[in-house]
């Protein structure tokens, strides 16, 4: 009797635990303040413009870090909304310049900021550290690629918070930098490179640029630190992504979907930082490449040897179907030389994806969806007998 009374508190102790658990993960991101900070922002020579196969340097519907950076973060933002969170960006458009910008071109507007409208279009560094400041969010995120020189086969992905590797300077970065690269570098339809022996690639800004702690300069707000976004004292990191120079991941950049991706798993990454609930949808991203067929383009200079070699499929028509072949949604590749496609918030099951491309043999592929999950493919289609 007495045996049976302790096991029913504590059962019911138990029971308690995991709704208040179920409760608290529940409440996750609800209330939470994430503050999303776009990379760049005008049309400029600084808001690396970059030629691709179709687009000259400069083209605002070619690459610009500007417009990948936006994609990415309005993904992030929405779905960081939709979990219940608050959220606030630095800037929702493209096409925005600091006031005076003398490499102002004639499609950038001047940056602007109240707290009437409440929805800035800022880009100037320091003032989005002000706002930041001002604001004092959970969580900071700055998105954007990086550089190395033109063509270069270099693609890896760092993260930096404020201060030095192991001696964060806003409390709570490094944790929040360390589980974001987890979600962040799940993402096998690039191609990654080098790995420097004893490098770390989620580390502090003043460790990474090699500054020493005593000539770091402070800001006007009076915070240290070398990336200018970064000085304020919300916790938080800029990331990149991956390599804009590499000629391949800077085509994949020219797809929103692709980068939709990106802010996908961001979201998931912040998400999972504040034990959120979890998905009950998930999501399919593949490429469609040719099987027979290299790409040889002095503006698509790949890794020797990775899949990046194989020739992408434009405007191939990509079908989810259900599991007995009915179609379901259609998309169409890009005509980027990507071959990229992608199935936002599928429900979970079995289906079979259906490439068909002019030229190329039907190409169908058995795949399962789960829950909070991206399922990638790489496909490559045979061209019919000619
Ligand atoms: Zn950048």
């Amino acid at each position: 009797m007495m045996m049976n009374k302790i096991r029913r508190v504590g059962a019911i102790a138990a029971l308690m635990l995991a709704m208040a658990l179920s409760l608290a993960a529940r409440d996750g991101l609800k209330g939470k303040h994430i503050y999303v900070n776009p990379g760049h922002g005008g049309w400029t020579i600084n808001d690396r413009p970059l030629a691709t196969i179709n687009h000259a340097a400069g083209d605002t519907t070619g690459f610009f870090e500007t417009s990948a950076s936006l994609w990415k973060s309005l993904e992030l933002a929405q779905r960081l909304r939709d979990a219940g969170a608050k959220v606030t960006m630095s800037r929702t458009k493209n096409g925005y310049v600091a006031d005076g910008d003398p490499k102002r071109t004639p499609n950038d507007r001047t940056e602007t900021y109240s707290d009437a409208d409440g929805q800035p279009q800022l880009v100037t560094l320091a003032k989005i550290a002000e706002h930041v400041e001002k604001l004092k969010p959970d969580y900071f995120i700055s998105l954007h690629s990086n550089a190395a020189t033109e063509g270069k086969l270099t693609n890896y992905q760092c993260i930096f918070y404020r201060g030095e590797y192991g001696a964060e300077y806003s409390k709570g970065s490094q944790a929040r930098a360390e589980l974001a690269t987890v979600y962040l570098h799940d993402n096998p339809l690039t191609v990654w490179t080098d790995t420097i022996a004893g490098k770390h690639y989620v580390t502090g800004d003043l460790t990474w640029y090699g500054v020493k702690p005593e000539k770091a300069k402070a800001s006007a707000l009076g915070y240290k630190g070398y990336l200018a976004v970064l000085k304020h004292s919300a916790p938080g990191f800029l990331v990149e992504s991956s390599f804009h120079t590499y000629h391949p991941e800077r085509h994949r950049l020219l797809n929103r979907d692709y980068c939709r991706l990106e802010g996908l798993r961001c979201y998931r990454a912040i998400r999972d930082y504040f034990s959120g609930e979890k998905d009950k949808l998930g999501h399919i991203a593949g490429l469609v490449k040719s099987a027979t067929d290299t790409i040889d383009n002095k503006l698509f200079k790949f890794v020797p040897g990775s899949f990046d070699r194989w020739l992408p499929i434009n405007g191939a028509t990509v079908t989810l179907c259900d599991r007995h072949g009915k179609a379901r949604v259609v998309k169409h590749t890009d005509d980027e030389y990507n071959g990229f496609f992608a199935f936002f918030d599928v429900k979970p099951g079995r289906y079979i994806i259906r490439i068909e491309a002019p030229g190329y043999k039907t190409l169908e592929h058995e795949v399962t969806v789960k829950a909070d999950e991206i399922t990638y493919m790489k496909m490559q289609v045979r061209p019919k007998k000619r």
